[in-house]
């Protein structure tokens, strides 16, 4: 082989050994639900940002939920929690709201906590202020409506967004939440691995994404109680979003 194909070479093995580096590190950071590998833009994490509780150790975490209230999978998202006599939180779609409130109504009345995920779902980047605010606001109103409750929590459709999202939802009195684990990612696709992943990646304080509703669902329910099972051996309890910040160090 000639020194400038041995060159060439050594250039293209080198290139691979830095993408698959890269690769790794998108993974590891938990960067890895199938709708949040995108750039999270212009953020300084602050007050009004929260991936992860300080609970001094406490072994405390939050499970989840996304984009429901879906007619399907909702269901049996809370027929798992109810046996396994654990609360979460759902951050809903507005409008899944107003398709299923009889749904909404029974994750309140079975003690879970329901939070803001926008009205329609949008990109909320691509969206300007006055839009940002009343995907906010509708989502907030269709919870009010039925519960009597004001959300105060607020999650970004596709961990999308950007100073300004934060910024808006904060003047509403809303801290923006997102996660520190998720459950549904790409490399994992069979149930038990995607338990024994979030058991592996769980720490004190952690917030555990997973979703009940947009698209098929199905290995979620599945994966949902060995996920509690594998938490709880850890000595791990699990909470609503309420009580993990209520364990938090000030
Ligand atoms: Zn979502």
């Amino acid at each position: 082989m000639s020194t400038i194909r041995r060159f060439w070479l050594a250039v293209l093995v080198c290139l691979v050994v830095l993408f698959s580096g890269w690769i790794h590190l998108i993974y590891s950071w938990g960067i890895e639900d199938p709708e949040v590998v995108r750039m999270v833009m212009n953020v300084e994490p602050g007050s009004n940002l929260i991936t992860r509780v300080d609970t001094g150790g406490k072994k405390v975490v939050a499970l989840t939920f996304d984009d429901g209230p879906d007619i399907f999978y909702t269901p049996r998202i809370l027929d798992v929690l109810r046996e396994h006599q654990v609360k979460a939180t759902f951050f809903v779609v507005g409008e899944n709201v107003e398709a299923n409130p009889e749904l909404l109504r029974q994750m309140v009345r079975e003690g879970h906590q329901v939070e803001n995920h926008t009205h329609t779902h949008p990109e909320l980047v691509k969206k300007g202020g006055s839009r940002i605010d009343e995907e906010i606001y509708r989502c907030e109103k269709a919870v009010e409506s039925l519960t009597g409750r004001k959300t105060q929590y607020f999650r970004p459709p596709k961990r999308l967004f950007n100073d300004d999202v934060v910024d808006i939802a904060a003047v509403r009195g809303y801290t923006t939440v997102l996660w520190t684990v998720g459950v549904e990612n790409r490399t994992t696709r069979v149930p038990q691995e995607m338990a024994r992943r979030v058991s592996h990646r769980v720490v004190p304080g952690a917030i555990i994404l997973a979703h009940d509703g947009r698209l098929d669902r199905s290995k979620t329910v599945e994966a949902l109680p060995l996920l509690i099972k594998g938490c709880q051996q850890q000595g791990y309890r699990l909470v609503t979003l309420d009580e993990l910040l209520s364990e938090g160090r000030r």
